[in-house]
């Protein structure tokens, strides 16, 4: 089941000095269980791509389905149900909440679909499945390294069991051997079964992904 489907998608940012066209009749489809990474030169459309895959933004002409659901034709509120129900955002800095500890942010998101009973349970056990240490649960970000942090970032994104993870140069911010271990966390989880979109300039995420889709100039390759 393809959970994202573009088709002869053009995206057109209209400026004074002329039209930008950042995506050039782009079709391709994701299925369900893929790794796939995306790699392309700065400028080529990448994050014109990711924001329209996150229902962020829309497409000037051609189709976008998400998790079934038609894109263009939605309004605000129901991009923001869809992202807030069928996608796991990851961020290359980690973007998480910094009052609250490592457990608070991951019980968020499940606090927001009405969850609270069962948030403290579940967060737990996905802050465990990401490998951070219970020592660290109670800490506040700034307490945490930035890979504990990407750790805390993933179970937040896992927690209401996306359709979908989407990650922006999820090791965009880490060293070598700590970005290594973000890669092998995400193979893992991908392994159990979680849709997982990477958009990357690491060359070596290629190697954990099944399918690698470069684009040039808005083009896929
Ligand atoms: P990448 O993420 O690969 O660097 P982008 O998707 O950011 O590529 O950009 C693709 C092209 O679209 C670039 O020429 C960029 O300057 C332009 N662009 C991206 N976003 C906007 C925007 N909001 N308004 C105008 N031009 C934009
Ligand atoms: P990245 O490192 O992901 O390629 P960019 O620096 O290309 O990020 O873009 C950061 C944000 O700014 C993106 O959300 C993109 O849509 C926007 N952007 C990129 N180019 C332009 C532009 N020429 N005018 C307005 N916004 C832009």
């Amino acid at each position: 089941m393809a959970v994202i489907q573009f088709q002869d998608v053009t995206k057109v940012y209209p400026l004074p000095a002329g039209d930008v066209v950042a995506l050039d009749g782009v079709s391709l489809d994701i299925d369900s269980g893929e790794f796939v990474s995306i790699m392309g030169p700065s400028g080529s459309g990448k994050s014109t791509l990711l924001n329209i895959m996150g229902s962020l933004d829309v497409p000037t002409s051609g189709d976008v389905y998400i998790s079934g659901s038609r894109i263009g034709v939605m309004n605000d509120d129901e991009l923001t149900l869809l992202r807030r129900d069928h996608i796991g955002f990851i961020f290359q800095h980690f973007n998480l909440i910094p009052l609250l500890s490592a457990v608070e942010n991951v019980e968020y998101p499940m606090i927001l679909r009405g969850r609270k009973t069962e948030a403290r349970k579940r967060a737990v056990e996905v802050l465990a499945a990401v490998g951070l240490e219970e020592s660290l649960y109670t800490h506040k970000p700034n307490e945490l390294s930035g890979g504990q942090q990407q750790r805390v970032a993933i179970a937040r994104a896992l927690v209401n069991e996306p359709d979908f993870l989407l990650c922006d140069e999820p090791t965009g911010n880490l060293d070598t051997k700590t970005g290594t271990g973000i890669m092998n966390l995400l193979s893992r989880m991908n392994d159990g079964g979680t849709t997982v979109i990477v958009v990357t300039h690491d060359p070596r995420m290629t190697e954990y992904s099944n399918r690698t889709i470069s684009i040039v100039d808005g083009r896929l390759a």
